[in-house]
This record gives C-alpha cells, structure tokens and sequence, in this order.
C-alpha cells in the first residue's frame, strides 16, 4: 500500500486487465479501468479516499439507493495529446455542479479537494488506461449514492463518493432523427431537471423507448407545461441555428447547466457567429423548417461533444435539415476537441494538465 500525497491511499491490482483490452476498437463505457477512486462519508464526515481495484460493491438490501434513489453522477473525461501529456477541461466545473446535484437530493456536499485530488491520483494510477488513438478518451465517471441502510423514507445516514473509468474510442453517432415531445417530461419546475440525478434519466427511458419504436432516434424535451418550448435533446443541451443565429434555451429549473453547452456560446461568439439564449418554441422551428431558414440542430454534451440532428418529428410530419458543408456543429466541435487534446491555444483557459 502506497500513501500519496494527500492522505489518498493506493492498493494497485495484482491482475491487470490492459492487456485484454482492444484500444482500436473501444466502444462506450463497457471496458473499465484498473482502479478506481472510493471516499465514504459515515457520522456526519467524509472519511480518506483511497484508490482500489476495481471491484464490485457491497451494499445491504435496505441501503436506501435502493428505495429512494439518492443518486447523481458527473460524466467527463482525460484526453492524451501527441506527447502523452494528460489533459481535462474544465474539471471545476463537474466539481462544482456535483455538489449542486448533491444538495438538492439532499446529499452531503463532497470536498473540492477530495474530488480533485482523487482524481489525478485516479489517473495517474490508471494513465496507461487513457487512449491515445484519434478521437479516443478515458471517460470518467464520478458519482455518489446512498449507502446508508433503513426503510424509513428520509435521507441516508452515509454515502459513498465513487470515481470510474472506462476508456472510450471516438464517439460516431451519425446524425441523429429526433422526435419532439408532447406528452412526457424529463423535469418540471421546481424538480430536479438541473441536477445530474439517476432518477432523471429513469424516467427518459420510457418515451425514449416509444419514441425509438416510431423510428427516432432520440427525444427533444419540451416544457412540462404547454410542450411548446424546446429545452433538450436527450440528455444532451441543444442548439438551434436559424440563418446564422444560433440559439440555445436559457438553464432554469428544468434545463442541465452543461459544461459544453456554456463552451459553445463562448466560442461561437470568439467565432463571431452570432448567439441567442432565449427561449425557442416548437412553433418557431417548423416555421423556419418550411422556409427553409433552419439551417441546423445539434446536442451538446461531453460524450459527443456536438451530436447533430438530420430530421426532426413533430404531430406525425418529418421535418429534414439541410445538409451542410460548413456546419457550425462541425466547427465548434474542431475547436473545442483542438483545446482537449492540447492541439489548439487556449484563450480561456479551460484546459487543465493532469500528467
Ligand atoms: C450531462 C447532461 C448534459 C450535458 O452536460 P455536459 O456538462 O456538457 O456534459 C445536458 N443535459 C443533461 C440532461 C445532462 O444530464
């Protein structure tokens, strides 16, 4: 047993699984890394962190993520430049809304230190695991849950702080056909929407499955209200170019604050591509659909970075977007993956060296 800096312990396997692992051919969060980072949080505190083995965990049947889904998750991930240097972007900000997704479970709020931390030693014990093929990354997979065991319907009395990893190859989604939604909701005012919380995407599945037997892809997330508001692709951001403004909807109760989405309207702006945040109605976009003056839709979130739209459904009519030689999905995309894999310069500062 190492001792690290910081009091974080290190217990290296003895078996590591890397060389039965195919790096060419990753697919998405399906292989995971060596190791991973555990922080318990019991009477009150955060204990030590330590980096484990990966390994299977315990839990009683009365441990109340069973029963009341004290759930959130953090997704991001380490990039590999030419030279082997190890990169994250933006990290504070996963680490800040982390504990915005923890208070309003009413979850402990998780130590900045402990997350930060935790993951360089996370990834510095696990850095032969980060890809350096084009395009490939290590995702990384922070979360916490209640560990804590009883029936009675109240907030656990301890939780585990969890970090994994699984090493990801370049995310080819293809365009994507969207059906937009008239009856389901992901979040409604006053909910949980803005949080990164399990229960959130629970309750995706089922539309998104009626939605994939009709022959979409995916589901655009109206308001919980009237449906007349566009406010999310999946569990993606989204964005809405009509001629060359592109627009996204304001975050509120309902809407993720998504790292990319906020990265997107700094560059297209740096780009001086003109940028609108503002609410965007259902009606707005088929209107500019038949004139012909809606140019693009795109998702926006770190797995994809950018997931363009083909088509859209709406009241049993198909509506196609053009295809386009110079997308700005495809230029936002270049210039944020060109800070992440230290290619680029970067004005804002958003990268951030591991290794
Ligand atoms: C995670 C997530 C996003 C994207 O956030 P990023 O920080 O860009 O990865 C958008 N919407 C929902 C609902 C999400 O869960």
């Amino acid at each position: 047993m190492e001792v690290k800096s910081n009091n974080i312990t290190v217990e290296r396997t003895k078996r590591s699984k890397i060389d039965q692992v195919d790096f060419d051919n990753l697919s998405f969060g399906s292989v995971f890394a060596d190791h991973m980072l555990v922080c318990d949080y019991k009477n009150g505190e955060w204990g030590a962190p330590s980096v484990v083995p990966y390994q299977p965990i315990e839990l009683e049947p009365s441990a109340k993520i069973f029963h009341y889904g004290q759930s959130i998750f953090e997704g991001m991930k380490a990039y590999k430049d030419d030279q082997g240097g190890v990169w994250l972007f933006r990290p504070e900000e996963n680490q800040k809304r982390l504990n915005i997704s923890a208070k309003r479970l009413a979850m402990p709020e998780l130590p900045k230190e402990i997350f930060m931390e935790g993951l360089a030693t996370l990834l510095q014990v696990d850095q032969e695991w980060i890809p350096q093929t084009k395009g490939s990354s290590l995702y990384i997979r922070p979360f916490m849950f209640a560990s804590g065991n009883g029936f009675h319907a109240s907030p656990a009395d301890a939780y585990k702080f969890i970090i994994a990893c699984a090493p990801s190859g370049p995310y080819f989604s293809g365009k994507v056909k969207v059906l937009i939604e008239e009856r389901y909701s992901r979040a409604a005012n006053g909910g949980v929407g803005f949080a990164k919380a399990g229960g959130n995407y629970a309750a995706q599945f089922y539309p998104t499955q009626l939605a994939v037997q009709k022959g979409y892809n995916q589901v655009i997330w109206t308001d919980d209200n009237t449906h007349e508001y566009i406010e999310e692709a999946g569990a993606m951001n989204i964005f809405v170019r009509i001629n060359d403004t592109l627009i996204t909807a304001p975050t509120n109760d309902r809407i993720l604050d998504g790292i990319t989405r906020k990265s997107i309207l700094d560059i297209a702006a740096d780009e001086g591509i003109e940028t609108e945040v503002r609410k965007i109605t259902v009606a707005e976009v088929i209107n500019a659909a038949k004139d012909g003056s809606l140019k693009e839709m795109f998702g926006a979130g770190t797995a994809a970075v950018v997931s363009p739209i083909s088509a859209f459904g709406y009241k049993e009519v198909d509506y196609n977007l053009p295809e386009l030689d110079q997308s700005y999905a495809a230029l936002l995309k270049k210039r944020i993956t060109d800070i992440q894999y230290n290619r680029g310069d970067d004005k804002f500062g958003w990268r951030y060296r591991v290794l």
